[in-house]
C-alpha cells in the first residue's frame, strides 16, 4: 500500500525561478519546494543567457511591449493576459533587483537594455551579456537559503497527483536520489507545480536533462486541460558541438549585429525575410533548418560585430566554443535548431489556477496564453515572474493563513523500476524526426504510434509514462492543427488558415482517443 505524509505546506513542484520566487513570495508562509537536483541544477531558469524583457526605456511602455508579444505570438495571444503580464514587468525587475540581481546598469544607473528579434526596441534587462538567468538564480538561492519558511527536498521526483474527486490534494513524489524508491503520497493545503518545459523530449535541445515535460504529463494524467500544446519553439541558434544538452548562442548575439551564413559565406537571412537575422524565431529556426538539410552548414558570424570582445561580453557562449574546439574570433560558429522551449502547457486563467482545483501552474509547465504560437525572446522569465507572484497572492486569499509548519520527512520505500534509457532515446528521436521544426500528417501519425508502442512497454515507470503523455499531446495538437502558424510548421498546409486563428485546449483523453482510432484506421 502507498504511504501518505501529510503536511501543512504548500507543495511546489520544481526549483527554477518560478517556483523559487513563488515561494519568496509566499513567505512567511510554510513551503516545501520539491526538485530531483541541488538548487541551481537542473533548471532552465539558471541557463537563461539573454535576460528579462520589460519596457525600462523611456520611449517604451508596456503597450508597446505587448504589441510585440501579440505579433509574435501570430494570432493566438490572449491580448488580456499580454497586457497584465506587460504591465507588471517594470515592477518585477525592480523587485529582483532588490533581491540582489546586479544587472547591468549604465553611468546614470539606467538599465542595459538588449535588443532581441521581433521585439521593436531594445528592452532585455541582462547581466554580464549572457548571464542573466545565473546571476538571478544566484540571488534568489541565496534568499531562499536565508529563509525558515522554505523547506527544499531535493533528491526527489513528482510523478503524479494525489486526487480526491477533481480536487488535488497532493502529489504524488518519488525519492531518486541518491537511490530510487517506491512512490510516497504527499498531502498538502495546495500544489503549485512549476516543473518547466518539455525540451528534453527532443534529441536536440537547449533544455537541461530533467526538463522533459514530465510535470505537463503528470497534470495531463490527472485530468488537466492542456492547452497550445502543439506550439513549441525552436531556438534557430544552438551551437552544433554534438553535446546533449546543445549549448545556445544567445539571440543577444545577433542582436548586437552577428549575422548567418553558409558554408558559401552567403547571408541567408536577408531573402527569407525583411527583419534579416532578427525575423522572429520561427522564421530564423525554419531558414537555418532548410540550411542543415541541404548540408550548407549554417554558422554563426560573430567576427566584425563582436570580435575579440566576446569572451568578456558571452562568457558562456565563448566557454561553450571552447569546450567543442571552436574559435570564434577566427570562424563562425556552426549552429542548428532545437527544441527551445514550449508555449503550450497546463492551461491556466489569470490567477494561475489549472482546470483541477487546488492546483496552481506558473512558469513554462503553464500555459497562460501569453505566447501564443510562438513566444516572444525573454518573454518566458518574465512570465515565470509574473505568474508565481500572482498564484501568490491568490493562495494568501484562499488558504487559511498557517505560521509554523513541521518539516516534511519521506519514509523509507522499496526500490522502484527504473526508466529504459533506450526507449527514451527512442523517443527523443521520434519527437525530433516527427514533431520537429517541419511536420507532416503522416510523420505525426507515426509518432503518435510509436509513442504509444513506447509507453505501453514502460507503463510501470511513472517518469516514463509523465514524458509519454506530453509527447503524446503535443503530436495529437500538431495532427489536429491543419495549417501553418508561428512555430508549428506543417508541410502538408503551408498557409495560415484565418479560421483557425485561436488557441487550441485538450485532455489526455482527447489525445489518447485519437490515438486509438489512428490504430483503428490502420487495422
Ligand atoms: C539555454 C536557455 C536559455 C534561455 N534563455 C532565456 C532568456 O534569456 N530569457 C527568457 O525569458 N527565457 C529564456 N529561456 C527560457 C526560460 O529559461 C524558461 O522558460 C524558464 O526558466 C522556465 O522557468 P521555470 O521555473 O518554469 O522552469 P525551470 O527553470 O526549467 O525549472 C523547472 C524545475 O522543475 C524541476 N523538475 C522538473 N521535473 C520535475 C519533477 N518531475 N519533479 C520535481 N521537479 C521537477 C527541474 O529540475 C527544475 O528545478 C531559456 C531557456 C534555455 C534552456
Amino acid at each position: 500500500m502507498r504511504h501518505r505524509v501529510l503536511t501543512d505546506r504548500i507543495i511546489i513542484v520544481g526549483a527554477g525561478l518560478g517556483a523559487l520566487y513563488a515561494a519568496l513570495c509566499l513567505a512567511p508562509r510554510p513551503v516545501v519546494l520539491l526538485t530531483p537536483e541541488p538548487l541551481g541544477f537542473g533548471a532552465s531558469s539558471a541557463w537563461a543567457q539573454g535576460g528579462v524583457a520589460a519596457a525600462m526605456a523611456v520611449a517604451d511602455s508596456p503597450t508597446l511591449h505587448a504589441d510585440d508579444t501579440i505579433r509574435a505570438g501570430a494570432g493566438t495571444v490572449d491580448p488580456a493576459i499580454a497586457a497584465l503580464v506587460t504591465e507588471a514587468a517594470r515592477a518585477h525587475i525592480h523587485a529582483l533587483t532588490d533581491l540582489g540581481t546586479p544587472f547591468d546598469r549604465d553611468r546614470q544607473g539606467g538599465y542595459v537594455l538588449s535588443r532581441e528579434a521581433a521585439h521593436s526596441l531594445a528592452r532585455v534587462v541582462r547581466v554580464q551579456g549572457d548571464q542573466a538567468g545565473k546571476a538571478i538564480m544566484e540571488a534568489l538561492i541565496a534568499r531562499v537559503r536565508a529563509t525558515p519558511s522554505i523547506q527544499v527536498l531535493t533528491g526527489v521526483l513528482a510523478t503524479g497527483l494525489v486526487t480526491e474527486g477533481s480536487r488535488v490534494s497532493g502529489v504524488e513524489v518519488m525519492q531518486v536520489s541518491p537511490s530510487r524508491c517506491m512512490p510516497v503520497a504527499l498531502e498538502g493545503p495546495a500544489v503549485l507545480l512549476a516543473g518547466g518545459g518539455s525540451g528534453g523530449l527532443y534529441a536536440r535541445t537547449t533544455n537541461p536533462a530533467p526538463i522533459r515535460g514530465q510535470v505537463m504529463g503528470l497534470a495531463a494524467r490527472a485530468g488537466a486541460r492542456m492547452a497550445d500544446m502543439e506550439f513549441v519553439q525552436f531556438h534557430p541558434t544552438a551551437i552544433d558541438s554534438g553535446e546533449d544538452p546543445v549549448p545556445l548562442a544567445t539571440e543577444a548575439l545577433r542582436g548586437e549585429g552577428a549575422v548567418l551564413v553558409n558554408r558559401h559565406g552567403a547571408r541567408f537571412m536577408i531573402d527569407a525575410h525583411p527583419e534579416a537575422e532578427l525575423a522572429p524565431r520561427d522564421v530564423v529556426a525554419r531558414a537555418v533548418f532548410a540550411e542543415v538539410q541541404a548540408g550548407n552548414r549554417p554558422a554563426l558570424d560573430t567576427r566584425d560585430a563582436i570580435g575579440a570582445a566576446l569572451p568578456e561580453r558571452f562568457p558562456a557562449v565563448a566557454a561553450a566554443c571552447a569546450r567543442a574546439g571552436i574559435d570564434p574570433l577566427t570562424q563562425p560558429i556552426p549552429v542548428t535548431p532545437a527544441a527551445h522551449y514550449h508555449m503550450g502547457g497546463v492551461a491556466t486563467d489569470a490567477h494561475g489556477r489549472a482546470s483541477l482545483d487546488g492546483l496552481w501552474v506558473c512558469g513554462e509547465a503553464a500555459a497562460t496564453g501569453l505566447h501564443g504560437a510562438n513566444r516572444l525572446a525573454s518573454n518566458g522569465l518574465l512570465e515565470a515572474l509574473v505568474f508565481a507572484a500572482t498564484i501568490a497572492g491568490d493562495l494568501g486569499t484562499e488558504l487559511t493563513p498557517v505560521s509554523h509548519a513541521a518539516e516534511v520527512a519521506l519514509p523509507e520505500t522499496g526500490p522502484a523500476p527504473a526508466p529504459d534509457p533506450q526507449a527514451i532515446t527512442d523517443l527523443r528521436e521520434t519527437m525530433s524526426r516527427h514533431v520537429g521544426v517541419l511536420r507532416t500528417g503522416g510523420g505525426l501519425q507515426q509518432a503518435l504510434t510509436r509513442i504509444a508502442e513506447l509507453e505501453a512497454a514502460q507503463a510501470e515507470v511513472p517518469d516514463v509514462v509523465n514524458m509519454t503523455a506530453t509527447a503524446s499531446l503535443i503530436a495529437a495538437a500538431a495532427l489536429l492543427r491543419t495549417e501553418t502558424r508561428g512555430s508549428h510548421a506543417r508541410t502538408d498546409f503551408p498557409e495560415a488558415d484565418p479560421a483557425l486563428a485561436q488557441r487550441s485546449f485538450l485532455t489526455l483523453n482527447d489525445a489518447r482517443a485519437l490515438t486509438r482510432a489512428l490504430a483503428k484506421d490502420t487495422a
